[in-house]
C-alpha cells in the first residue's frame, strides 16, 4: 500500500467587525464567572459550544462564518453583546487599589505561586480543591482590584478525563491540549519577543516559555518547558499535572519555584509580598535568597529578608501529605545551589528538616523561609500547628505561629445564574458588592418561598438533563441496554424533579470515605426504598491513577449501584470536573460530606452547595465545624479520637442514617398545598443567608490582605531599607540568642501567696541568668487565667515584667506588681522568651523557658 501524507490547513473564521471584541472576551477568564459572556458564545452555536468543551477561544476558531454574520445581524444578540461589553468595560475600568489598602504603595504587589489553578473547564490545569481554591483566590483578588500576580505551570495534559466501565473500573484518559485553543498567550517583552527563562537542572539548562492568562485585573504566568530547543526528557517536565515520579515532581517544583522567580524578574515585575500556596512552590524562597546572596548579603540575613514578606499556606492534614525529597536527590539538584548560597550542605539540608522525616521536607522549607504561615480552617490551623510543632520545639502548638484563614469560594463562579437573577430582583444589583455583609444577606428572607423553591426545582431539573446525557453516554460506551438505561434514569425526571436528591462528589481519596453510607446496607435499603419518600444518591469523583484504594471506592460504589434494589437510586456519574461540580452543588437538595476527622483541611464543595441553597449534611470537620450553627443544615459529630476505625465508621454512619431517616427525609416530604415543604425552604434560605456572606472568596482574600499581606508588605520594606540593615540586624540578633539560650535560666525570688483578699497586689520577682543577653532581648511574662476548665495558653491574660536591676551575681532581676481583677482560684505561669521589636511573631524563635 502506498503511504500518504495528511496535510492540514486551518481556516480561521473572520470575525465580523460588529463582533470584533468577541476575541477579547474569549481571552479573558472573566468569562469563567460571567455567565452572560458564556451564554453569548453558546447562543451562536450551542452544539459547537458543547463540542469545544465550553471554550470560547476554541469556539471562535471553529465557528461557521455564516453563523457569526447571522449573530452580527441579530438585534437581540447585539443587545446582549453590548450589555456584556458594558459590564466587562465597567469591571475593567476600576483601577488597582493601592490607595485603598493602607500600607500598599504604587508598585507594591502580591505574587501568588501554586502548582495548579482551576478557573474553568476550558483551562484544564487543575485537579481538585487546591487548584480551584487558587483560581478563586485570583478571581477575588481581581474583584478587589488587588495588585496581584500569579505563577504556575502550563501542563500539556492537565488532569485526566475519567471514564468508568460497567464493573466500576476507572480509566484515566489523558489528552493533549492545543495551547492555541487555550485562553493563554505568550508573555511578551516590550519589544514583542517572547519571555523565556533558563533554569539549571543537573548537568543541563532547561528553557521555559512563559504564558500569560488574563483573569480580569490579574495576570497569571504559566511556565512551559515543552519547547523544541529542550531535549525530549525536559520537554516532558511540564507535561502532566501530578504525574510521574519523584524526579519529575522535583523538576516541576524547581521550574515553578526557581523558574517562576526568574520569569517575574525577566518581566520586570517586583513583588513585595510572596505567597506560596502549598509547599510545592517553596523553592521560590530559595531562589530569592540566592538573588540576595548574589547581591552581597550573607545567607542568614537573606533568609530574614526573604521570609519576612513571605506567606505560606498549608492545605494538608497528614504529615505524609507533605512533599519531601530524599537527601540523595536533593544533592543531585541542589549541591551547586547550596554553593551559590555560600552555606554548608548541612545548613542547606537543615532548611528542609522536619523532625520525624528523614527527607528534605517542603513544608519545613516553607516554614523556615516564611514568617507568616496558615492552615485553611480553624481545626486545620490547630492540626498544622501540631504537625509542625517541632519546628518551634519549646513552644506549645497552641501558641506557635501557625494561624488559619478559612477558605471561601468565588460566588459569581459557583452561584447559579437563576440565583443571581433572583438576587438582582429582590436584593438589588448591589449584592455583588455586599458579599461579606451579613446583615444585607438577611434580605434573602424577602424572596417569596414559592420563587425560591422554583429556582431550586429549575436547577435540579437542569442538573437532571445533564446527568441524563452523561449516563446515556456512559451506558452506551459500556454496551448497556436501553432497558438498563431506563431503569437507571427512572428517578431522573427533569419534567418532574420531585425526588429528594443527595449528592456526594469530590476526589475519591480514602479519608473522604465515599462509601461510609454503605456501612449498613439493610439500613440504607430501608431509607432508599420507602415508596412514599423516594431518595436518589448521586456520586461522582476521580481517584488519582496511582491511588489504588481510591479506585476501590469507585468500584464499591459501582457495585452497590448495580444491586437490583439500588439500581436507579444510586448513580455514579463519571468525570467530575468544574462544570459538573457547578451543576451538582446547585442541583441536589442535600450535599453530603463524610471525612475522617480531622483530615478534611477545609473542604469547599459544601460552601458551593450552601450558597446555592443546598443543605449540608456533614461531619463536623474542616469548614463545617465553623459554618454549622445548629440551624443551617445537619452535623455528624465525629467519634472521639481514640475510637477504633471500624467502630468510628459504624458510629458515624449510624448518625448519617438517623439524620437522613428522622430529619432530612421527613422534612423534605412534609409538603404543603403548593407542593413543597415550607420548613425546607426556610432552612435553605437561612443556610444561604448564614453561609454566603462568610464562606466567599472575597472574605477570604480580604482576610489575607488585612491579616497577612499588609503587614508582610510593610515589614518587607522595613527589612530591606538601607541595604537590608534590619534584616542583617535581626539575623545577627537571632544568632546571638541561639548561642546564648542553652544556658539561660529563670528563678523565682518572691514567696508564692496561696490566698489573698480581693484588692491585694501580688508582687512577683524573678531573677534571670541571661548568659550575655541584655534585659530587652527577653520578655518575662505572667500568664494568668481563672481556673475553671482546661484553657488554651493563648486565652490566658498576659502581663509583662519590668526589668529592675542587675544583682551582685550578675543576674537580671525583673518585677511585676499585679492586682487580680477577678475572684476565685486562678492558675498562673511565669516564663521568659527572646523578644525583639522586628520579629513578625513574638514566638517565632521557638525558644522559651518556663518556671
Ligand atoms: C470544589 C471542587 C472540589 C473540592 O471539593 P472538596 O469538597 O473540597 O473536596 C474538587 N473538585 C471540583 C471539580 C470542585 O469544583
Amino acid at each position: 500500500m502506498s503511504t500518504r501524507t495528511a496535510f492540514t490547513v486551518t481556516v480561521n473564521p473572520k470575525i465580523p467587525s460588529r463582533l470584533s471584541r468577541m476575541e477579547e472576551l474569549a481571552n479573558n477568564l472573566w468569562y469563567s464567572w460571567d455567565r452572560e459572556t458564556r451564554a453569548l458564545f453558546s447562543r451562536i452555536d450551542p452544539r459547537l459550544w458543547e463540542a469545544t468543551g465550553h471554550n470560547p477561544k476554541a469556539f471562535l476558531k471553529r465557528v461557521d462564518e455564516s453563523l457569526l454574520y447571522k449573530a452580527a445581524a441579530d438585534q437581540t444578540f447585539l443587545s446582549s453583546y453590548n450589555s456584556v461589553l458594558l459590564a466587562y468595560d465597567s469591571y475593567h475600568s476600576e483601577s488597582l487599589q493601592y490607595n485603598h489598602i493602607e500600607g500598599f504603595n504604587p508598585g507594591d504587589r502580591v505574587a501568588y505561586f501554586c502548582f495548579e489553578f482551576g478557573f474553568h473547564e476550558s483551562l484544564p490545569v487543575y485537579s481538585g480543591g487546591l487548584g480551584i481554591l487558587a483560581g478563586d483566590h485570583c478571581k477575588a483578588a481581581s474583584d478587589l482590584c488587588l495588585p496581584f500576580v500569579a505563577v504556575g505551570l502550563l501542563y500539556r495534559q492537565g488532569y485526566f478525563f475519567q471514564t468508568i466501565d460497567s464493573q466500576g473500573n476507572q480509566q484515566a484518559v489523558y489528552t493533549d491540549s492545543d495551547f492555541e485553543d487555550l485562553p493563554v498567550k505568550p508573555a511578551l517583552h516590550d519589544d514583542g519577543s517572547e519571555v523565556r527563562v533558563q533554569v539549571a537542572l543537573p548537568g543541563r539548562k532547561v528553557m521555559a516559555k512563559v504564558w500569560q492568562v488574563i483573569i480580569g485585573h490579574v495576570s497569571l504566568y504559566l511556565l512551559d518547558t515543552d519547547l523544541p530547543e529542550n531535549p525530549q526528557n525536559d520537554r516532558l517536565i511540564t507535561h502532566q499535572l501530578y504525574g510521574g515520579d519523584k524526579t519529575l515532581r522535583i523538576e516541576q517544583e524547581i521550574i515553578l519555584g526557581i523558574g517562576g522567580v526568574s520569569a517575574l524578574q525577566e518581566m520586570g515585575i517586583k513583588p513585595t509580598v510572596w505567597h506560596s500556596n502549598e509547599g510545592h512552590a517553596a523553592f521560590m524562597m530559595l531562589e530569592r535568597a540566592r538573588n540576595l546572596v548574589r547581591q552581597g548579603l550573607d545567607f542568614a540575613s537573606a533568609v530574614e529578608a526573604v521570609a519576612v514578606n513571605t506567606v505560606f499556606t498549608t492545605h494538608t492534614a497528614v504529615p505524609a501529605g507533605h512533599d519531601h525529597f530524599s537527601k540523595a536527590m536533593m544533592h543531585d539538584y541542589f549541591s551547586g545551589f547550596c554553593h551559590d548560597l555560600k552555606i554548608s550542605w548541612e545548613e542547606f539540608m537543615a532548611l528542609g528538616h522536619m523532625p520525624g522525616c528523614d527527607d528534605f521536607n517542603m513544608t519545613a522549607l516553607a516554614i523556615h523561609m516564611s514568617r507568616t504561615h496558615n492552615g485553611v480552617s480553624k481545626i486545620h490551623g490547630d492540626v498544622s500547628a501540631r504537625i509542625c510543632h517541632d519546628l518551634w520545639p519549646q513552644i506549645e502548638p497552641e501558641e506557635n505561629p501557625i494561624a488559619y484563614i478559612t477558605n471561601g469560594v468565588h460566588v459569581p463562579t459557583f452561584l447559579a445564574q437563576e440565583w443571581s437573577d433572583l438576587f438582582d430582583r429582590y436584593l438589588g444589583y448591589e449584592w455583588r458588592s455586599k458579599m461579606c455583609d451579613t446583615e444585607f444577606w438577611s434580605l434573602v428572607d424577602a424572596i417569596p418561598d414559592h420563587l425560591f423553591w422554583s429556582v431550586r426545582q429549575t436547577l435540579k431539573s437542569q442538573m437532571f438533563y445533564g446527568i441524563r446525557a452523561r449516563l446515556t453516554e456512559q451506558n452506551r460506551r459500556n454496551s448497556g441496554s436501553e432497558a438498563h438505561l431506563d431503569r437507571l434514569l427512572k428517578l431522573v425526571d427533569p419534567i418532574n424533579p420531585n425526588v429528594l436528591v443527595l449528592g456526594f462528589a469530590r476526589r475519591f481519596a480514602t479519608y473522604k470515605r465515599a462509601t461510609l453510607l454503605f456501612e449498613n446496607l439493610d439500613w440504607l435499603r430501608r431509607i432508599l426504598l420507602d415508596p412514599e419518600h423516594p431518595v436518589l444518591f448521586i456520586f461522582s469523583g476521580k481517584a488519582h491513577p496511582a491511588d489504588i484504594p481510591g479506585q476501590d471506592l469507585i468500584r464499591r460504589i459501582s457495585q452497590v449501584s448495580r444491586m437490583p434494589e439500588f439500581e436507579g437510586r444510586i448513580l455514579l456519574v463519571e468525570n467530575y470536573d468544574m462544570r459538573l461540580a457547578r451543576r451538582l452543588v446547585a442541583g441536589v437538595d442535600v450535599w453530603l460530606n463524610s471525612p475522617i476527622y480531622p483530615l478534611e483541611a477545609s473542604g469547599t464543595s459544601g460552601m458551593k452547595a450552601g450558597i446555592n441553597g443546598t443543605l449540608n449534611v456533614s461531619v463536623l470537620d474542616g469548614w463545617w465545624e465553623e459554618g454549622y450553627d445548629g440551624k443551617n443544615g445537619w452535623a455528624v459529630k465525629p467519634a472521639s479520637d481514640d475510637t477504633e476505625a471500624v467502630l468510628r465508621d459504624k458510629d458515624e454512619s449510624q448518625s448519617f442514617y438517623e439524620i437522613l431517616q428522622d430529619q432530612v427525609i421527613p422534612m423534605y416530604y412534609r409538603r404543603g398545598k403548593f407542593g413543597y415543604s415550607s420548613e425546607w425552604v426556610k432552612m435553605a434560605k437561612y443556610s444561604m443567608t448564614s453561609l454566603l456572606p462568610r464562606y466567599n472568596a472575597t472574605r477570604m482574600v480580604n482576610e489575607y490582605v488585612n491579616k497577612f499581606y499588609v503587614a508582610a508588605n510593610e515589614q518587607g520594606a522595613q527589612y530591606a531599607r538601607d541595604d537590608f540593615a534590619n534584616a542583617k540586624s535581626i539575623a545577627a540578633w537571632k544568632a546571638k540568642v541561639r548561642a546564648a539560650w542553652g544556658d539561660v535560666s529563670l528563678r523565682r525570688l518572691d514567696t508564692p501567696c496561696k490566698q489573698i483578699d480581693f484588692g491585694t497586689t501580688l508582687n512577683f520577682k524573678v531573677a534571670a541568668k541571661l548568659n550575655g543577653l541584655q534585659p530587652d532581648d527577653v520578655a518575662v511574662e505572667l500568664l494568668l487565667c481563672r481556673q475553671y476548665k482546661k484553657m488554651r495558653l493563648n486565652s490566658f491574660q498576659r502581663f509583662r515584667f519590668e526589668f529592675a536591676e542587675v544583682d551582685a551575681t550578675g543576674e537580671h532581676l525583673f518585677e511585676l506588681h499585679h492586682m487580680p481583677e477577678l475572684c476565685g482560684k486562678q492558675e498562673y505561669y511565669l516564663r521568659m522568651y527572646p523578644c525583639h521589636p522586628l520579629l513578625t511573631h513574638p514566638l517565632e524563635m521557638g525558644r522559651m523557658v518556663w518556671l
